[in-house]
């Protein structure tokens, strides 16, 4: 890297279990990159959002005004509300529902998107969620977007709350998956979609590192390790 060039942004998008999260960490680690996971934001707001109670999605107005008096800071992998520490508490079926249901509005992608492109400036990062590559970083270095069968994230899904202490039967977390997609990838503001440039990688029956060395690969070749 040559005096005065930022290092690469790179992002990484999909839907959910298609493992983006646990690659995203590994590859921060292997670079010694920054991670910042724009989910774990939307869902800090939706947190914020169920704790004000008498506060609805519909009535615009006041949810504006909550937007307004709400901090949402990401710090050393923790994400803090008004400075209290939410991050294992935002990792709820009802928050899924909610931080869904919450994102499709533009009030809530206003504030969180310049949030991101803040922490994106430096460079060194890699973004990770549904529209990085698309709306936050459309200029990102490198691109990723993550899939998997339907049948393999629900498992994935069901393993995560399991490891949470919360059994989830695996149609019902087929099910909830599946609608959380479908609203994802057609809302009218920053969809999911794979952006364009963006490496693919199926993330079905292979392992982290199978996957984390692919997208190393990718990187070396588009730019832009270390060195
Ligand atoms: O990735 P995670 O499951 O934590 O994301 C929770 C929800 O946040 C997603 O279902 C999606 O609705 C929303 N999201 C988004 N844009 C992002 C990241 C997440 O709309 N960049």
């Amino acid at each position: 890297m040559r005096a005065g060039e930022r290092e690469p942004v790179i992002t990484i998008d999909g839907p959910a279990g298609a493992g983006k999260t646990t690659a995203a960490r590994a590859l921060a680690e292997r670079l010694g990159y920054r991670l910042v996971d724009t989910g774990a934001m939307y869902r800090a707001l939706a947190w914020s959002v169920v704790q004000a109670k008498d506060l609805s999605a519909e009535d615009t107005p006041k949810l504006r005004r909550h937007l307004e008096s709400v901090e949402i800071e990401v710090r050393d992998g923790r994400v803090h509300v008004n400075g209290r520490d939410v991050t294992e508490e935002i990792r709820t079926r009802a928050i899924d529902r909610m931080t869904s249901d919450l994102t499709t509005l533009e009030p809530v992608r206003a504030k969180i998107t310049p949030i991101q492109r803040r922490l994106a400036a430096a460079g060194g990062v890699i973004l990770e969620g549904r529209d990085t590559g698309t709306v936050v970083c459309p200029d990102a270095d490198v691109k990723f977007y993550l899939d998997a069968d339907l049948e393999e994230r629900a498992r994935r899904r069901q393993a995560d709350f399991r490891a949470r202490g919360v059994n989830v039967e695996l149609a019902v977390a087929r099910g909830e998956i599946g609608a959380r997609d479908l609203q994802d990838r057609t809302r009218a503001i920053a969809p999911l979609r794979k952006a364009e440039g963006a490496k693919e990688i199926d993330t079905t029956n292979r392992t982290v590192d199978d996957v984390v060395d692919e997208m190393v690969r990718f990187i070396e070749q588009r730019c832009c390790t270390r060195s």
